[in-house]
């Protein structure tokens, strides 16, 4: 039986849609296109504290503005928060998650100015491994105080384990290009990352264990999105592995440029496609800008 490939377009609603997310839909609807797949909205809104309803409302105009809709009924992460607590549950009976007390302050105390420091792909400091090794009893305590924790993977184990799965080096296909050129069958570097937070202290969980059990549940075929989310696959995929989640391919692209936004965001002042749509640009001139212009019929 011939699989329907399906395309999702996942945004977060905690701003006005803009280029880059009309790009990154457009590009996502045409892929769809192509390959004769379906385009399925996800609205990705775990973080109640910066979500508004408003702006999920707007957010939809807007794309439909752009003539795109969903062709499945949309999927809001805010929803479906009991799936993600479940995925989280199910790491931890494997052992791989520790809470972690230390707050922002503590975790930039202990890396200090040390201009070493290993950094993460975003520039960020790798963890440095506070309270990882904290007696149960200690742990107990906290907790029993009611110390705000967040859960985070104990990423050399959640490899080593995710490696005697798969049988080997994980890997993923990436059918468009990462930053640094990058395509064809990759292996993931997880390392890289350190000990990653999978439960965030204020809503309980995180975009990463959100994604990977969305488009598992969603029967997503296909990844595409932005290249700044590139080195995060190499999160999807170790949670895939861990989780038995079928594995997507992915196809990552650039991000627009600020030139390509200032040519049309002159009059509007700003690249929010309500701001130009209300500088009197048209959906079909931002498709005819970003490379998307509808095909005539021949
Ligand atoms: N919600 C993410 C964003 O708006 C995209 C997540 C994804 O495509 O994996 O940047």
């Amino acid at each position: 039986m011939n699989r329907v490939p399906r395309f999702r377009f996942a945004p977060s609603p905690n701003g006005e849609l803009h280029l880059g997310h009309a790009y990154s839909a457009l590009f996502t609807a045409e892929a769809a296109r192509e390959a004769e797949g379906r385009f399925i909205l996800r609205v990705e809104d775990i973080d109640f504290l910066r979500c508004r309803a408003a702006l999920v409302d707007r957010m939809l105009e807007d794309l439909a503005w752009l003539g795109l809709s969903s062709q499945e009924p949309v999927r809001y992460q805010s929803k479906t928060m009991g799936a993600y607590r479940t995925a989280l549950s199910r790491l931890s009976a494997l052992g791989l998650l520790y809470p972690c007390f230390a707050t922002r302050q503590e975790i930039r105390e202990a890396v200090g100015d040390d201009p070493g420091h290993p950094r993460d792909p975003e520039g960020m400091p790798i963890y440095p491994g506070l309270h990882k090794h904290m007696a149960p009893h200690e742990r107990q305590r906290l907790m029993d105080e009611g110390r705000p924790y967040a859960l985070r993977l104990d990423m050399e184990r959640a490899i080593a384990m995710a490696e005697r799965k798969a049988g080997g080096p994980i890997t993923f296909r990436e059918y468009g290009t990462g930053p640094a050129g990058e395509e064809g069958e990759l292996p993931v570097n997880p390392a890289r990352w350190g000990d990653v937070v999978l439960g965030r202290k204020d809503i309980g969980v995180s975009y990463h264990i959100a994604v990977v059990v969305d488009d598992a549940a969603q029967a997503i075929t296909h990844v595409t999105r932005g290249q700044d989310l590139f080195h995060a696959t190499d999160i999807h995929r170790l949670l895939q592995v861990l989780l038995d989640l079928p594995e997507p391919v992915y196809r990552h692209h650039e991000l627009i440029g600020d030139e390509t936004g200032r040519k049309l965001s002159k009059s509007a002042g700003d690249r929010s496609l309500r701001a130009l749509r209300e500088a009197g640009v048209t959906a079909e001139e931002i498709r005819e800008l970003l490379g998307f212009a509808r095909q005539t019929v021949r």
